[in-house]
């Protein structure tokens, strides 16, 4: 489609890899919700930078003022890029994982937390201080919103409860109702945190748009390095809480004591869970992530994004033994991640001739959502660790699934030849014998 804008430059774009056939072929990295590729502009950002680089909150020498600036005006824009309102916090943190369990650590007592099993581990876990209450699978936005209703009606009214909620599923891509089970949740006198690890790099969002509370990302999913992520949103439960690590930039005064303690004042910015020196590089390259996105424009990303989300869809549509893996139907709105199992085929050695015989990256596995995929595949699924073949010789009922994902540096031909890698596959039957080894699948 012509109107569809060209993809964004993206690093590893020219990286060639072997194939078991002889030769090689430029790499198809269709698994951006694993990590996608960090943007070109990015890397340019950061190299321009890196020279200057120095110490945040630190020193007096004019690069560590430059830093500091870099660092405060990284939060502005990130603040900005997810429409947080007057008052909201972003706390720069390592990932979503850690974004979830800053705030599973500044839960006021008492706190309930209601959470959906369909989620990603990151949400699903981290609320070990916490009563909660885990919701079934809705099999429809709709039924989420009743589901969760219905939870909260059930609870003890008074004190402070918490959701969790994902914005767009790692595994079948699904959008949730943000808005609604926010509603939901505010009728009730509840709070509600977004995992938006798959949802930001995919679509705008807007804090105060979908009245949410607070809002998880990371950024080596939104096309900056690893390393760094963003809690952001409102700042009460934060100042509140004890700091997420005790040290130096957390606090403001340390004084012994005449009993010869020690008494602590912490700060009541997001320096408070900021402590020791801080990942500037991090920051400054989720920053630089997001002005790129916003200058090319939510609008064009998800066209683009949407138009190859058909072109896979209708070309999955063409091989009756593949199924999609949906809660909602397979044709509920999504963002470019989707699973699938292939009659006949063990998941894990599809994967593997996607890698090998086309030099495809997906991922095969479980997802770090176990009890999802339980649900989506109807069996008790297993696999060794998170990825790699489980002991089902091929033909057996699928025990994990393959995920093909991509975004705004994904060309066309990335999508044209997984699809057609997909029916040649299916067609011809495996080619090669593939065997674990080291949990990975191999020829
Ligand atoms: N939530 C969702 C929906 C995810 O997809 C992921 C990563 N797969 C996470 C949370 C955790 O992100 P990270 O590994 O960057 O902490």
């Amino acid at each position: 489609d012509p109107s569809v804008c060209a993809p964004l430059p993206v690093l590893g774009r020219d990286v060639t890899v072997p194939l078991v056939t002889g030769g090689e072929v430029t790499y198809a990295a269709l698994d951006y919700a694993a990590s996608a590729p960090a943007l070109q502009r990015v890397w340019d950002d950061v190299a321009a930078y890196a020279p200057y680089y120095g110490s945040v909150h630190r020193g007096a020498g004019y690069l560590s003022q430059l830093s500091t600036d870099l660092f405060e005006n990284a939060r502005r824009t990130v603040s900005e890029f997810l429409g947080c309102r007057d008052g909201d916090q972003v706390v720069f943190t390592r990932s979503t994982t850690d974004s979830l369990n800053l705030l599973a650590e500044a839960l006021p007592a008492g706190c309930q937390v209601f959470v959906f099993e369909t989620e990603h581990h990151a949400s699903l876990l981290p609320w070990r201080n916490a009563q909660v209450t885990y919701l079934d699978a809705p099999r429809s936005p709709r039924q989420a919103v009743e589901t969760l209703e219905r939870a909260l009606a059930d609870r003890e009214p008074h004190g402070p409860a918490l959701v969790c909620v994902t914005g767009a599923s790692n595994v079948t891509g699904e959008l949730w109702p943000v808005r609604e089970l926010a509603a939901a949740a505010h009728a009730h006198g509840a709070r509600i945190v977004l995992d938006a690890a798959q949802l930001a790099p995919h679509h705008p969002v807007s804090v105060a748009d979908l009245d949410v509370d607070w809002v998880a990302f990371s950024g080596h999913k939104l096309y900056a390095p690893f390393g760094s992520g963003v809690l952001a949103g409102r700042a009460d439960w934060l100042r509140e809480a004890e700091p997420y690590l005790a040290g130096g930039g957390a606090s403001r005064k340390v004084a012994r004591r005449t009993d010869g303690g020690v008494d602590v004042e912490w700060h009541e910015t997001a320096a408070r869970h900021e402590a020791g020196s801080p990942n500037v590089i991090g920051a400054y390259s989720i920053a630089s992530a997001c002005a790129a996105l916003t200058e090319a424009g939510f609008d064009q990303l998800v066209a683009r994004e949407q138009y190859l989300i058909e072109k896979v869809r209708a070309g999955l549509a063409e091989v009756p033994e593949v199924r999609i893996l949906s809660l909602f139907g397979d044709d509920a709105p999504r963002v470019g991640v989707l699973s699938f199992v292939v009659e006949g085929w063990n998941s894990s050695h599809f994967a593997a001739a996607l890698s090998a015989e086309y030099g495809i990256g997906v991922r095969d596995g479980l997802f770090c959502a176990h009890p999802l995929l339980r649900t989506l595949l109807g069996s008790d699924p297993q696999t060794q660790g998170e990825c790699g073949a489980p002991e089902a010789a091929p033909g057996e009922k699928s025990l994990n699934a393959i995920r093909v994902s991509f975004g705004a540096g994904t060309p066309d031909e990335h999508v044209d030849r997984f699809v057609d890698a997909v029916r040649e596959l299916v067609r011809d039957g495996a080619r090669w014998n593939y065997r674990t080894e080291d949990g990975r699948c191999v020829p």
